[in-house]
């Protein structure tokens, strides 16, 4: 384990060591960053040999030559939260390269490389060192429940603004704004399906697909749009029958990926 520092005026020992880090990788680098602007990083993860390359960026993330840059390079991204909604800010800054992970309050940004005071801390997993090997695989774990809900995300967010494709309000929170369905055919499951809250009608009987189908907890979906559903619901708008769908899941068991 091992602290890096940046200081303004003088060279950048963390983006140093970052790449370095990225040119060694061999298997993967999962990157979570808010703010990125700053080419030198991007291009080290571009021409990184490492096989699997994954980010989870920001929402809000301004169109960058960064941006432009890991498109046009087929690197996979998924986006969440958005900087410009104070109540969902996809805020990490960590990268886990191989066995190691940075962890600290370093964007990539210019700012973060020449203005500010900066601080990183570098694990690597070593033998014997239960602790830190413990802390770089629920960093793993993190980085898996957030890329999982990204992906949905993408087919009913659109990236950029962080707004629902359906309703087109920004998404604050998808647990709120999304009811999870999981689709089962023949027993097996066969997709999961973001519905945007705002847009669905359920028969006033349905109050038991509040539940999570795995836990059973009530949480599977929130409060907040219920009113509005019951409103609805004598009304022929859009009425979709869970009971013929499937079953809902609620945020914990859907991030952990548990109910197969
Ligand atoms: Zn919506
Ligand atoms: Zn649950």
């Amino acid at each position: 384990m091992e602290a890096f520092f940046s200081t303004p005026g003088t060279s950048d020992s963390i983006t140093f060591k970052i790449k370095e880090d990225i040119r060694n990788a061999k298997k993967h680098i999962y990157c979570a960053v808010c703010y990125w602007d700053d080419e030198d990083i991007c291009d080290a993860i571009i021409t990184s040999k490492a096989q699997l390359k994954k980010l989870v960026l920001n929402n809000g993330l301004p169109s960058t030559g960064v941006l432009d840059k890991l498109t046009k390079n087929s690197i996979n991204m998924v986006f969440l939260g958005t900087s410009s909604h104070p109540y969902s800010n996809m805020h990490h800054k960590f990268i886990i390269i191989d066995d190691i992970l940075w962890i600290g309050s370093f964007n990539f940004t210019l700012n973060a490389k020449e203005r500010n005071y900066e601080s990183m801390i570098r694990l690597e997993v070593v033998k014997k060192k239960e602790s830190i090997n413990k802390v770089i695989d629920t960093y793993k774990k993190e980085f898996n429940r957030i890329w999982r809900l990204g992906e949905y995300l993408k087919d009913v967010v659109q990236v950029g603004k962080g707004t629902c494709n359906s309703c087109k309000k920004v998404v604050a929170n998808p647990f709120e704004h999304y009811l999870i369905d999981i689709i089962y055919s023949e027993g097996n499951l066969s997709d999961i399906v973001f519905f945007c809250s705002e847009n669905i009608t359920l028969y006033p009987s349905a109050e038991s697909v509040f539940k999570c189908s795995v836990c059973g907890s009530n949480n599977a979906i929130i409060s907040g749009n219920i009113k509005h559903i019951e409103e609805l619901s004598n009304e022929y708008e859009t009425i979709i029958d869970y009971r013929n769908y499937g079953a809902t899941v609620c945020s914990k068991c859907f991030l952990d990926g548990n109910y197969r």
